[in-house]
């Protein structure tokens, strides 16, 4: 059978030969503007017959493929074929169209002059007014370019994602909600180690607190923040993790079908977390030792200044009693031979205690900071260590991963802290004590970071939970043990600070010490 046989009224419509339209009407000139759109359409059309053999073609596909109408007339479609498109992909291609479906794939061509080239084809089979397939449509371009684009753009993306991957630093993308959109495998590493579902989230917070004011303008290319030294604590005796941190924001164009034209471009945050827990533990190493040196320092003279207000105290009470004496001596006009002698008696008084007062060290003037509640408390545990191991006691620190700084004093702070550590201690090492356990346990509240040490010794009785902050009040002090000033002093440094500080009964009878510090100070 010729290809005229076969199909007669395509070649009688697209030959060129169709008689122009007698009348104007719609259906008159309908077969003339289908011939002159498949001519002038700027795609490579061809229509076969039921075997691919070519009937008509477009200009469109003579400039793709290089053949002439003409010569591509009376061929098979195969002669297209590079014979490097897989046989199971033509399989696929016949099954389709001829169970009357449409089909679109690549295919690799090669033109007239041997060259090869990528094409988008889609076959369309057409029917006749009996259903029956009497042709197919294949519409096909070149897209060569766009692919080798596309592979370019992949490899680029997969080079980017092993660059990013094998990066020894956490890298993350968040997007306007502090959602992670893209992460490195470090990243995910951080994630287990840590035991968070985004750490990012919160080493975002951390930085936003530290900063004190937002992350500033969104602009593409800027740095939102850099080099900002965040410190993750973990519960139990893991060592806390620094990192170094770098945020910078990237624009990110809006892939949608409505952002075609009205571009709307995202920007996001890139997240650069790199850890210095090695370095920082050198560092840690010597700030301890002088720390240790500090502390030590600062213990004698708070004692020496504890020591001396307890004999300012003492002494206070017999010479008021002496002063109120030569006041009603003096009242009565100083017969008594006496006068002179408790006068005298009295200024010596006065002037010892004018002297105690003066031997009283000062307080150190320390400048405020920003100060992180956990590594003070950190500092505390590790400095008594050694005791609490000796005692016996069990510690629970449960920190919060990452608190807001405390505007405040440290070295005060510090040795608060450690007072009410040393109370614990003492509290819970008595002979036959048997549950010793402390715990220390961090948490931000809004605008405030609470600390709760918390002994399971045998308490303060309720009615004393105010009177232990007096000074030289203590359940302890007919053992010998220490002036009772200590609580009074941690209340005075709470209250230098804008906080509170009380006591609770904890669950297991013990002692719960709460402090509330807040992290930005009222203005004076
Ligand atoms: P072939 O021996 O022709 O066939 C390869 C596989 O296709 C075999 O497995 C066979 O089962 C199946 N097959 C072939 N012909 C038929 C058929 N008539 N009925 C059922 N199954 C069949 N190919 C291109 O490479 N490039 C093109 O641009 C292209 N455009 C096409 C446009 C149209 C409208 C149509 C209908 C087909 C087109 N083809 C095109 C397909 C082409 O006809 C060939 O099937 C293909 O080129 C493979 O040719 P071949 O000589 O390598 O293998």
């Amino acid at each position: 059978m010729s290809q005229q046989e076969k199909s007669p009224p395509i070649v009688a419509a697209l030959g060129g030969t169709a008689e122009p339209p007698v009348s104007g009407t719609t259906v008159d000139i309908l077969p003339r503007v289908f011939r002159e759109a498949v001519a002038q359409a700027d795609i490579a059309i061809s229509i076969t017959d039921v075997a691919a053999n070519i009937l008509y073609v477009n200009p469109a596909f003579e400039r793709v493929t290089g053949y002439t109408a003409v010569e591509a007339v009376g061929r098979n479609q195969s002669a297209l074929s590079a014979k490097a498109t897989p046989a199971s992909v033509y399989g696929d291609l016949w099954r389709q169209i001829r169970a009357g479906a449409p089909w679109s794939g690549r295919l690799v061509n090669r033109r007239r002059d041997g060259g090869e080239y990528l094409a988008d084809l889609m076959i369309t089979p057409v029917l006749d007014a009996e259903g029956r397939i009497g042709n197919y449509l294949g519409i096909h371009r070149d897209v060569t370019e766009m692919h080798r684009l596309e592979c370019q753009v992949n490899n680029q993306k997969a080079l980017i994602e092993s660059v990013v991957d094998s990066a020894p630093v956490a890298i993350a993308l968040l997007d306007g909600e502090d959602c992670v959109v893209l992460d490195n495998h470090e990243y995910k590493k951080l994630m287990g180690d840590l035991g968070m579902t985004e750490p990012a989230s919160v080493i975002l917070d951390a930085v936003r607190a530290d900063l004190g004011h937002g992350l500033g303008a969104a602009r593409d290319g800027a740095q939102a923040f850099a080099d900002r030294e965040i410190r993750v604590d973990r519960p139990g005796g893991k060592p806390p993790r620094w990192f170094s941190c770098t945020g910078t924001w990237v624009r990110s164009v809006d892939e949608g079908a409505d952002a075609f034209f009205g571009r709307q471009d995202s920007l996001y945050l890139l997240l650069i977390a790199r850890e210095i827990t090695q370095q920082r533990a050198q560092q840690e190493k010597a700030r301890m030792a002088a720390l240790q040196a500090l502390m030590a320092e600062e213990n004698r003279v708070s004692s020496l200044r504890e020591s001396l207000s307890a004999a300012l105290f003492q002494i206070e009470g017999p010479l008021n009693v002496l002063s109120s004496v030569v006041a009603m001596q003096d009242r009565r006009g100083r017969q008594d031979p006496t006068s002179d002698a408790l006068t005298a008696a009295l200024r010596a008084g006065q002037q010892v205690l004018e002297t105690l007062r003066r031997a009283i060290p000062e307080r150190s003037d320390e400048t405020a900071a920003p100060t992180n509640v956990n590594e003070l408390l950190r500092d505390v545990l590790d400095l008594s260590t050694a005791r609490l191991l000796a005692a016996g006691v069990t510690v629970n620190w449960k920190p919060q991963a990452v608190l807001p700084a405390v505007q405040g004093h440290p070295i005060g702070l510090r040795a608060m802290f450690k007072a009410l550590v040393d109370n614990a201690l003492e509290a819970m090492n008595t002979k036959g004590w048997q549950t010793r356990e402390l715990t220390v346990v961090t948490r931000s509240l809004l605008g405030a970071v609470e600390v709760c040490v918390e002994d399971s010794g045998p308490g303060i009785a309720p009615e004393l939970h105010l009177k232990v902050f007096e000074p030289f009040f203590s359940t302890r002090a007919g053992a010998g043990h220490h002036a009772g000033t200590g609580l009074a002093t941690a209340q005075q440094v709470v209250a230098d600070h804008g906080g509170m500080i009380g006591i609770e009964t904890a669950t297991t009878g013990g002692c719960r010490m709460r402090v509330v510090l807040p992290t930005r100070r009222a203005e004076p």
